[in-house]
C-alpha cells in the first residue's frame, strides 16, 4: 500500500466522481447468505470417502505410500468427471491421460518431458507426452498436513485442467495467464460436482473444505511484482479465486471463455512499471499506528462513501458491541466512532518474514478498518447491521472501497494488496465479511464473491440491492 504523494486535489475529485457515479444495472438477485453457489454450508471432512476402494490406476515410479494412492485417485475422479462432462458440455470424447508420474523432489531426480525432477518441487502436466506428474516428496505432503486433502484435489484437478484444455484444442502458445485461469476455472467446475455429492470416491464440504482450497490458491499465487501478462504467470490470488470460483458457480462452459481479452478485462494482477518497481512497492508496509495513515485512510473512506450526516470518526478504545473475541476494529453506532485497536490491527498489518509467524499485511489492517466504516452507511441506508446479510454487504462495501483506492489517491494500491484482503477473509475472524458484532459469515467461499461484488460492480448501491 502507499501513501499519497501531491496532486491531492485534483486526483480526489477523480474518486469522488467513482465514488458518487451509480450506474444501476440490471435487478440485482439477492444471494443467500446460509448458501455457497446455490449450495448449502457444510463443514464436514473432505477427501476421499471413508473405505473407498482403490481405483488401481499405474502410477509411474510411485512407491505405493499414501500420498500417491491420494493422487492417482483423485486424478481417476477428476477423469470421470470429464469422461461425463467433456461430452455433455464440448460434444468431445474424454481421453484419459497417457502416464502419471509420481517423484520425490528430495531424490535424485529423474527426467520427465525434458526436465529434472532434483529439487523440483511441483505438479505439472506436459501437452508433449501428455503426462500428469507430482512430487511425493515435497509439494504434496505439505498441502496435505498444512492445509489439507482438499488442496492435493485441487492441485491434481488443476493438471488435468491443462489436459482438458490440450484436448479442447488450446493452442500450446497461448498466453501462461490464459491457461493457468482455465485450470483454475476446471478445478471450480470439478469440485462442484464433487460438492454437489455427485463424486463415487471424494467429498468436499462447502465451508472448510472450500477454504482449504482457497487457502492453497492464495499459497501458490504469483508473488507481488508479477504481472498477468509476464510469460509464465499464474495469476495472483485475487485473479486465481476468481477463476476457480466461475468454474464453480458457472460450470466448465464458463472456463472455455477466458481468453486474452477476457483476462485483459479483469485481472487484478497489475504490473505498474518494472518487476523491481513492483518489488519495492509491495515491500511498502504502511502502519496504521502512523497518523497520517490513519488520516489518508480517513479521506479515501470518505471519499468512496458519501453519508449525508457526520461520517464517523476512528478512534482507538476498547471493542463496541461485539461478540466475538480479538474484533481489532468495531462500529459504535451511538458515539458515532469506529473503535480500533491499533496494536492488534499493526499486528495483522505487518507481513510474515521469510520463515517466521507474522500478521497479513496493510492492507488487510486497513480493510478491517473500511468494513466498519461501511456499517455507518447501512446504517443510515435504513439496513440491519446484524446478521449474515449484513456481513455480506460489509464485504461487498468493502470491496467497493477497494475498487476505489486508484492511482494518486490518498492511498494507492500496491500489488499484493488485494491478495492481502483474500487472506484476511480466509482467517476465522474476518472482520472485512462480519456484521456489527464482528460474527463472520461461515464459508470463505462466500466472503471472496461478496467482495469481489463490490470490488467488480463500480457502484456502492449495488450491494445493498443484491444483499439484502
Ligand atoms: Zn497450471
Amino acid at each position: 500500500m502507499k501513501r499519497r504523494q501531491g496532486w491531492t486535489i485534483l486526483l480526489s475529485l477523480c474518486l469522488c466522481l467513482t465514488g458518487c457515479a451509480a450506474t444501476v444495472g440490471g435487478v440485482a438477485q439477492p444471494v443467500d447468505p446460509t448458501r455457497v453457489a446455490g449450495l448449502e454450508i457444510t463443514d464436514g471432512a473432505s477427501g476421499l470417502k471413508p473405505g473407498v476402494l482403490d481405483a488401481g490406476l499405474p502410477v509411474d515410479g510411485g512407491d505405493g505410500g499414501e500420498i500417491d494412492k491420494l493422487a492417482a485417485n483423485a486424478v481417476a475422479d477428476v477423469q470421470r468427471y470429464w469422461r461425463e462432462h467433456l461430452p455433455a458440455i464440448f460434444d468431445r470424447e474424454f481421453r484419459p491421460l497417457t502416464t502419471l508420474v509420481s517423484y520425490d523432489s528430495g531424490g535424485r531426480g529423474r527426467e520427465i518431458c525434458g526436465a529434472s525432477t532434483a529439487g523440483l518441487v511441483n505438479a505439472f502436466y506436459c501437452s508433449g507426452e501428455d503426462v500428469v506428474a507430482w512430487d511425493r516428496g515435497g509439494l504434496l505432503p505439505t498441502l496435505n498436513d498444512s492445509i489439507g486433502p482438499a488442496a492435493v484435489m485441487a492441485v491434481l484437478a488443476h493438471e488435468i485442467g491443462h489436459a482438458v484444455q490440450s484436448r479442447l484444442g488450446l493452442p500450446a502458445a497461448a498466453p501462461s495467464i490464459v491457461k493457468e485461469q482455465q485450470a483454475d476455472c476446471y478445478t471450480g467446475a470439478y469440485l462442484r460436482w464433487v460438492a454437489e455429492g455427485k463424486s463415487p470416491m471424494f467429498q468436499v464440504s462447502t465451508g472448510r473444505g472450500l477454504n482449504e482450497v482457497l487457502t492453497a490458491l492464495f499459497q501458490i499465487r504469483d508473488s507481488a511484482g508479477v504481472a498477468y501478462s509476464d510469460d509464465g504467470a499464474h495469476g495472483n490470488a485475487f485473479d486465481r479465486v476468481s477463476a476457480f470460483q466461475f468454474g464453480f458457480t458457472d460450470g466448465p462452459a464458463r472456463c472455455a471463455k477466458i481468453d486474452e481479452r477476457e483476462v485483459e478485462g479483469r485481472s487484478t494482477q497489475g504490473g505498474f512499471g518494472s518487476a523491481r518497481t513492483n518489488e519495492r512497492a509491495a515491500a511498502e508496509n504502511v502502519r496504521l499506528d502512523d497518523r497520517q495513515a490513519l488520516a489518508d485512510l480517513t479521506t479515501s473512506l470518505r471519499q468512496a462513501f458519501r453519508l449525508a450526516a457526520t461520517p464517523p470518526t476512528l478512534t482507538t478504545g476498547a471493542a463496541c458491541g461485539v461478540t466475538t473475541e480479538d474484533a481489532l476494529a468495531s462500529y459504535c453506532s451511538e458515539a458515532n466512532q469506529i473503535n480500533l485497536d491499533l496494536d492488534g490491527l499493526v499486528r495483522i498489518g505487518t507481513p510474515p518474514r521469510r520463515g517466521r509467524q507474522g500478521g497479513i499485511g496493510d492492507f488487510a489492517a486497513f480493510a478491517e478498518v473500511a468494513s466498519r466504516y461501511t456499517l455507518a452507511l447501512q446504517q443510515e441506508g435504513g439496513f440491519r447491521l446484524d446478521g449474515p446479510v449484513a456481513a455480506q454487504r460489509t464485504a461487498c462495501l468493502t470491496g467497493f472501497w477497494a475498487s476505489t483506492i486508484v492511482d494518486g489517491g490518498a492511498l494507492t494500491l500496491s500489488p499484493g494488496d488485494l491478495d492481502e484482503a483474500i487472506a484476511e477473509m480466509l482467517t476465522r475472524n474476518s472482520l472485512i465479511a462480519a456484521d456489527v458484532r464482528g460474527r463472520t459469515l461461515p464459508a470463505g467461499f462466500a466472503r471472496v464473491a461478496a467482495f469481489r461484488d463490490g470490488f467488480s460492480s463500480g457502484a456502492q448501491e449495488s450491494c445493498g440491492k443484491k444483499y439484502r
